[in-house]
Formats: structure tokens, C-alpha cells, sequence
């Protein structure tokens, strides 16, 4: 492993750093106190800072030389509505919060980066540091692009980070094209008449129409995409009726699918209401749906070519060619920062955190962050800093 001295010399900071935000968890958009910690660090270290993109966002800005390209590395701030269950010393002091997708750990390796960067400079162009808020189902990324992120903050490309269990620890994956799965929301409400349960030809039965609608959602995925393209539909919620003698006169239906191409994404989309709109019409009930009620939404996370080309040189230069895996399957979970791909070429890699034996996985109220790889993340975006800004 290639890793410069200063930054090994930066392991203790980091990991004090990272411990620290640990301690002291936020959910999206309250990362206030994460953001005062990370933006005096920042000042600390020489960086202008800009504060209240996306409410609590940060971007640091680093220039060295004289060219005009410009690079945005990303990081997020947010935690989970999740009890810790560990025990060691730094665990979560706020209750029902913790960093349980490592987010802790990100925010301290590109802090670990923007310091080697500031002190050594040996780069030609600009770097953006960005700290989002609320990564978890919230869109902090696009909170932060429509606050005006790219026109303030002008890169040329951007690139992101996650820790991931199950990867070696500080080992990397990456390929191009789509690593991260799109994630939308949809909500159906299905009125019918209600009438007596002895007596169902004198109303129009919801609880029925929707048992037909669910199944034939189910052949979205088996009849309607192509077997080549993975996809999911789920129905997560049923609600209707509390009684037991009276057909309801409403069934509310709420589901997720997601996919790796926006073609399916669409073609899904359209599926859907093909299907309640004719169902619904067959059992003369009505249907309203909803997708993305909350704007919850989340587009394919998508590599480009170049990028991803540069992103895996700075990977094997730090981790050593073997400890790169070119050809990870994709996730079907899914990341906002296929939002700030969507507006510039890019890349996101994983690091491995380790096996999910020691560390379990992602969202799990055991997770933690593997200290041992804060060099490896560190070094890694200073590497890629140095190739891509010569
Ligand atoms: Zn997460
Ligand atoms: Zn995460």
C-alpha cells in the first residue's frame, strides 16, 4: 500500500476526528453541530469555507498553480434514526441517532485530505471539498445543487465515497456505468363503496381490486422488463378496514421499485399506472397514484468512462493493483449522489470496510466505521487530486 507519510501521520487526527462525530450523530438537515466541527476544522487548516448550501452543506475551496480545472470531491455529514447498540467509549451520546452508514468516517477522511492538500499544494487547479446533509433519504445533494452548488462551485467532474462492508478492508471497487441502484416511491389509493360484508354486490369491493393490482404488479419485473435488466417492485405497506363485518371503502397501497437504467425506470413508472388505471376501471373503483409523494426519489447512480478510468488509477496507486475489484456487482440500494452525477461526469467508488463479520453491515445498530482504512480514503482522494489537477 502506498500511502504518503503526512498522511499516515494524520491517522490519529482522523480518527479522533471520526470518533468525535460519532459521539455526536445528526439526522438530515440538523447537521448543525457536524457542520461547526467540520467547518472549523476547514478554517483551521486555511481553506475559505461556505456555509448554508442545502442548509447545513459546507464547501471548502483549495487552489494551488495556475490552471483553471476545477474538482469536487464529496462527503456526507448524516446519520440514522437508529439505536447504537455497541458499547465502546465513543459511542453515539445522542439517543435513537447514530452513524450507521459510516458517514462519520467519510467526513473525516476528506477533512484528512483537504489538510495534506492545504499543507502540500502539490496540485494545479482547484479543489471543492463538499460536506452534504442528509444523504438518507432526504436528498441533500439535490438540496444543495438547487442551491446553486455548481454555479457557485463550478467542477469540472465530481467524485464520491462509501465505505463498504464485506469489501477487504482498504481494498476498492469501482467500475463504470451503474453502481447504485435508482430508488422511487410510489402511493395508491383505491376508493371503492363500502357496504356490508354480507352484502358485497350492493358496493364495489377496494380490498379486492387491490389484491388483483398486487399480483399483476408483481409481473412488471417477470413479463414486461427485459430479464437482462435487474429491476424490483415491492408493495411495503396495505392499509384498509378495521372491522370485521364492513368492506372498506378505501385501500391505500404504498411500494418501492428500483432499477439501473432510466429507460426501465420510466418504462416501470408507466407500467404502474397502466395496470391500477386498468385494473381499478375492470372492478369500477377509483385510483389515485402518487410517485415520489415525499420526494423521495433517487436517480441510478452512474460512473462515466473517464472518470471512473482516473478514479481506478488513484485506487490501485494507493491499494495496489490486486486490491482494486473492477468488476463489482452493482448495488440494489441506492445514493444521492447519483444526483451530482447527473449534472456532471463523475465517479463513486467504494472502500472496503472489512468483513461484515467484524463489522456487520450498513444500518445495522452494531455498525462502525474501520479506523484502520482512514489513511487508505484519505490517500486516495489526494491521489486522485494529484492526477487529475497536473
Ligand atoms: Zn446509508
Ligand atoms: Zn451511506
Amino acid at each position: 500500500m502506498a500511502i504518503a507519510n503526512d498522511i499516515k501521520q494524520l491517522h490519529a487526527d482522523m480518527r479522533q476526528w471520526r470518533r468525535h462525530l460519532h459521539q455526536f450523530p445528526e439526522t438530515a438537515f440538523e447537521e448543525t453541530e457536524t457542520a461547526r466541527f467540520i467547518a472549523d476544522k476547514l478554517t483551521s487548516f486555511g481553506l475559505d469555507i461556505h456555509l448554508g448550501l442545502g442548509k447545513t452543506g459546507i464547501v471548502a475551496a483549495l487552489s494551488a498553480g495556475n490552471s483553471d480545472h476545477k474538482i469536487a470531491l464529496r462527503a456526507d455529514m448524516d446519520a440514522l434514526f437508529i439505536q447504537e447498540q455497541n458499547t465502546y467509549t465513543y459511542k453515539s451520546r445522542h439517543d435513537g441517532i447514530m452513524h450507521a452508514c459510516g458517514h462519520d468516517g467519510h467526513s473525516a477522511m476528506l477533512l484528512g485530505a483537504a489538510k495534506y492538500l492545504a499543507d502540500n499544494r502539490n496540485f494545479n487547479g482547484t479543489v471543492y471539498f463538499i460536506f452534504q446533509p442528509a444523504e438518507e433519504g432526504r436528498a441533500g445533494a439535490r438540496q444543495m445543487i438547487v442551491d446553486g452548488l455548481f454555479e457557485k462551485f463550478p467542477a469540472d467532474c465530481v467524485f464520491g465515497m462509501h465505505n463498504f462492508p464485506d469489501i477487504p478492508s482498504g481494498h476498492f471497487a469501482v467500475k463504470p456505468g451503474a453502481m447504485m441502484a435508482s430508488f422511487d416511491c410510489f402511493e395508491i389509493t383505491i376508493t371503492g363503496q363500502a357496504t356490508h360484508a354480507a352484502m358485497p354486490h350492493l358496493g364495489n369491493d377496494a380490498i379486492v381490486a387491490s389484491a388483483q393490482l398486487i399480483n399483476a404488479l408483481q409481473t412488471i419485473v417477470s413479463r414486461t422488463i427485459n430479464p437482462a435488466d435487474p429491476a424490483v417492485v415491492s408493495i411495503t405497506q396495505i392499509h384498509a378496514g378495521n372491522t370485521w363485518n364492513a368492506i372498506p371503502e378505501s385501500v391505500m397501497l404504498r411500494g418501492t421499485f428500483r432499477c439501473f437504467s432510466s429507460t426501465v425506470q420510466t418504462t416501470i413508472a408507466n407500467k404502474i399506472t397502466q395496470l391500477v388505471n386498468s385494473i381499478c376501471g375492470g372492478f369500477d373503483v377509483s385510483a389515485d397514484i402518487r410517485f415520489n409523494p415525499e420526494n423521495a426519489g433517487y436517480p441510478v447512480t452512474f460512473n462515466t468512462e473517464a472518470e471512473t478510468a482516473i478514479a481506478l488509477k488513484a485506487a490501485q496507486a494507493v491499494a495496489g493493483e490486486d486490491c482494486v475489484n473492477q468488476q463489482p456487482i452493482p448495488s440494489m440500494g441506492s445514493e444521492d449522489f447519483a444526483f451530482m452525477l447527473q449534472k456532471k461526469p463523475g465517479c463513486y467508488i467504494w472502500i472496503g470496510n472489512g468483513s461484515s463479520e467484524n463489522s456487520c453491515l450498513l444500518h445495522n445498530p452494531h455498525y462502525d466505521f474501520n479506523d484502520e482504512i482512514l489513511p487508505v480514503g484519505a490517500a486516495y482522494w489526494v491521489k486522485l487530486v494529484e492526477m487529475k489537477l497536473v
